[in-house]
């Protein structure tokens, strides 16, 4: 940006995790740059839900200045080593997705083909998520922040946080409102269009206030009143790959072990969420309508939650897809009103941090250029269509029979994009390789894995290695990883000692 750029008239619409994260990120980045007014209306209120995310969201605190035992103890918050899938692929199964690697490789050759070599040659090596430090971190229920040493297999893992997603946005709200920006608590019924260029160019809410600006912020959630309202962009319906589009949602008291992960536990027609925070669990049941009824869904999470409920089950709707384009004109989408994937793999925040980067690093002179825009846009269609495709993973590749909706997802056609994936790696073990975007190898290796997809070959470099040093390596490998895992400190008592809520006993 040229040092002599007027400042820019930034206008937000919504006060929810995205509005919020966004009004925060752009005072503390840009903040000499723009003046930032953010609308929000108690009378229609913040989703509310969102209680899971992945590492990145911890570079994001950092670059805000937050500090991660106040975050942690304000928001309740807990740590997330991965996530556990149960029943997936088969009734029974159980596999973590974690936040970090497998083994160790060599050189170019990842540990899953030395792996895969050793069991297709019938030798007993132990399950590759015993290879993972942050498996078994998640099934030895323990933690401790990553060692900063490369060398430490305690450098190998990440993690994340899981959160009340009622006092995330608040939270923001306080260092945003700190760093200058205006918030006004109104409801926005209009919207004007200059009639030339047809960019927006204010907004007007009901008590009369007309709030003009040079760029607007859509973050008003499902309702997607700017891009999807007033410039009608166009929403790309994913729900024949992504079926579910309701969950019933409900909090309990937590009576079973607090887990440094979040449950994802296969239902008859979805999955069940259980997110253990510090004074609660979160509970929800993700399914589709055209297989279950609301009701049988709520009394489906009600016979299922492990403690006593704080409140009645909650439905909501939603739609998996995007907007064809987030980025139009003087507008720029970002949360639920740009598109919505389920929360299986926690990625909205994810997403809304992802379009909060691009737009920092695009953001426009006076001028929104044309380039930048079809950037900002290849880059957040990018993002969602590799989500998608991951999510869609977890579906088909299961060999469950059991439900109308599992035989759905079974046996639906899936984007060629996917399948090409999933061949590769059940032929050789090959992960497509990312320059950008979310969710690297370990990702898929784990979900591949864990969904029943096993490779019939591997990487013909893993042959170079001698057989009786490589089945030697791993017993070291993983005698090391549980003697170091057991040496950590137990799940809660780190977090008592670290992070504990204010209120906490
Ligand atoms: C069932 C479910 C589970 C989820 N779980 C996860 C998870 O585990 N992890 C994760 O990362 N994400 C999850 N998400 C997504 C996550 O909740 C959202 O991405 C996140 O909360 C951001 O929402 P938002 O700010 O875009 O929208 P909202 O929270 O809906 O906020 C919209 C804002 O716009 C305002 N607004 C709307 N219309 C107007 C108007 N006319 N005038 C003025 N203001 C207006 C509202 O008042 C509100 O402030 C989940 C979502 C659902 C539905």
């Amino acid at each position: 940006m040229m040092a002599d750029s007027p400042r820019q008239r930034v206008v937000i619409v919504g006060g929810g995790t995205a509005g919020w994260m966004t009004a925060a990120a752009l005072a503390k980045l840009l903040g000499g740059r723009c003046d930032i007014r953010l609308v929000e209306s108690a009378e229609i209120g913040i989703v509310g839900v969102g209680e899971a995310t992945l590492p990145h969201i911890r570079a994001f605190n950092e670059r805000l200045g937050i500090r991660e035992a106040d975050f942690m103890a304000w928001t309740r918050g807990t740590f997330k080593l991965g996530i556990e899938f149960r029943d997936w692929g088969r009734v029974g199964d159980s596999y973590v997705h974690p936040f970090g690697t497998f083994g160790r490789g060599h050189g170019q050759v990842d540990f899953h083909h030395y792996w895969t070599r050793l069991k297709m040659a019938g030798v007993d090596v132990p399950p590759l998520e015993e290879f993972s430090f942050a498996c078994m971190l998640a099934r030895l229920n323990r933690f401790d922040v990553p060692s900063t040493d490369p060398q430490s297999l305690a450098s190998t893992f990440g993690y994340a946080y899981q959160f009340d997603a009622t006092l995330f946005a608040p939270y923001l709200r306080s260092l945003a409102e700190n760093l200058g920006v205006r918030r006004s608590e109104g409801l926005v019924v209009g919207v004007t269009r200059d009639g030339e260029s047809g960019d927006i160019a204010s907004i007007t809410l009901r008590d009369g206030e007309v709030i003009e600006g040079d760029l607007f912020v859509d973050c008003s959630g499902f309702r997607s009143m700017l891009l999807g309202g007033a410039l009608e962009e166009p929403f790309q319906d994913w729900s024949h790959w992504l079926p579910a589009d309701r969950a019933m949602a409900m909090p309990c008291r937590t009576m079973t072990d607090v887990t440094p992960y979040t449950s994802a536990i296969a239902m008859p027609a979805g999955w069940r969420w259980r997110i253990p925070l510090q004074h609660r669990t979160g509970n929800g049941y993700v399914y589709s309508s055209a297989f279950l009824s609301d009701d049988k869904a709520a009394e489906a999470l009600e016979a299922a939650v492990e403690g006593d409920p704080i409140a009645p089950p909650r439905p909501l709707r939603f739609r998996a897809g995007r907007r064809e384009r987030s980025w139009v004109g003087n507008c720029v989408a970002i949360g639920l009103a740009s598109g919505f994937l389920e929360p299986l793999e926690s990625t909205s925040i994810y997403l809304v941090q992802a379009a909060i980067t691009a737009l920092i690093e695009l953001f426009p002179e006076k001028q929104v250029s044309r380039v930048d825009r079809d950037e900002f846009n290849r880059l957040i269609d990018l993002e969602y269509d590799r989500i998608r495709d991951f999510l869609i993973l977890h579906y088909h590749a299961t060999t469950r029979d059991d439900s109308p909706f599992w035989d759905y997802v079974r046996t639906m056609p899936i984007p060629d994009s996917l399948a090409e994936k999933m061949e590769l790696f059940r032929r050789r073990g090959r992960v497509v390789k990312y320059r950008e975007g979310v969710f690297l190898d370990a990702s898929w290796i784990a979900v591949y894995v864990g969904q029943g997809i096993v490779p019939e070959g591997y990487d013909p470099r893993a042959e170079a290695a001698d057989a009786a040093g490589l089945i030697a390596g791993m017993r070291t490998l993983h005698g090391d990883i549980r003697a170091a895992v057991s040496a950590m400190p137990a799940y809660l008592d780190y977090i008592r000692r670290h992070c504990a809520m204010a209120d906490a006993a």
